[in-house]
């Protein structure tokens, strides 16, 4: 068997305490211990920034770029994508954290984002941009349907790359979606399903009837809104479009025939 380098084993005895096998002093006082870490570190490690990167918290502590670098790889490796995208999205807050106290860490965010582009993304949004896209429904939530209808329409007559809102910059594309989202409930437009996130939100994922690479845009005409079950069977499924126009879209999906609205 080969030996296991320092930093799965630091991994591996902040993983069992997160899971319960260790007390967190077990825990600390064996990486104290065995690779003779300073004791505030061993701490630091365990108490905060272990558990709070698996479950997508912001931390304010720092670790060496390379102990991040392999804790995102263990964290792959043992407990698969989803984690690690809670992961990059507790790094992600924590880059924002340090770059607002003026000392962005530039390898730190590469790594980041070596992650965040290794991540399979479904073929529609990135992590980046679910997060932002959370961010405007946030911003626009308090808006009537009208007002929400009328924000839209301007949006798509609108060739700017970038949108403002409340004094932030966004991908006007990502604000598009969110507009969308809303005005049709975040409900999978094939079964009515959505996912009741910790946050209250709902989750629902945008498809591009016509792709992206293929000059789809985001256009309600363009866009079905999908829980990640339809989205994969439309992505990846036997698909016929029968008919397609601005208000709606007929198609067949593995043998079953849809007609869904596309109007808003
Ligand atoms: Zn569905």
């Amino acid at each position: 068997m080969t030996a296991l380098t320092p930093n799965r084993i630091i991994f591996n005895t902040a993983k069992k305490v997160y899971e319960g096998e260790l007390s967190k002093s077990e825990g600390i006082n064996m990486l104290v211990g065995e690779l003779n870490i300073n004791k505030g570190s061993a701490q630091m490690i365990i108490v905060q920034i272990f558990p709070k990167l698996l479950d997508g918290e912001q931390f304010t502590r720092t670790l060496s770029v390379d102990l991040f670098n392999s804790f995102l790889k263990f964290i792959l490796e043992d407990y698969g994508e989803d984690r690690l995208r809670n992961s990059l999205s507790a790094l992600k807050m924590h880059i924002d954290y340090i770059k607002e106290k003026g000392d962005a860490k530039i390898t730190l965010r590469k790594i980041y984002q070596g992650y965040l582009d290794s991540l399979k993304t479904g073929g529609t949004s990135s992590l980046q941009d679910e997060i932002e896209q959370s961010e405007i429904v946030n911003q626009l939530k308090d808006k009537t349907k009208n007002e929400l209808a009328s924000e839209l329409e301007n949006s798509e007559n609108d060739t700017s790359e970038k949108v403002t809102i409340n004094h932030k910059s966004y991908k006007r594309n990502n604000k598009i979606i969110a507009l969308i989202k809303i005005l049709r409930n975040f409900e999978c437009q094939i079964c009515g399903k959505y996912i009741l996130k910790k946050d209250g939100l709902k989750y629902v994922e945008a498809a591009h009837i016509i792709p992206k690479h293929k000059q789809g845009n985001e256009h309600p005409k363009n866009i079905l809104l999908l829980c990640p079950n339809h989205h994969k069977e439309f992505d990846l499924g036997n698909r016929e479009v029968i008919n397609h126009t601005e208000k709606e879209i007929e198609f067949k999906l593995n043998g079953v025939r849809y007609l869904i609205s596309l109007e808003i």
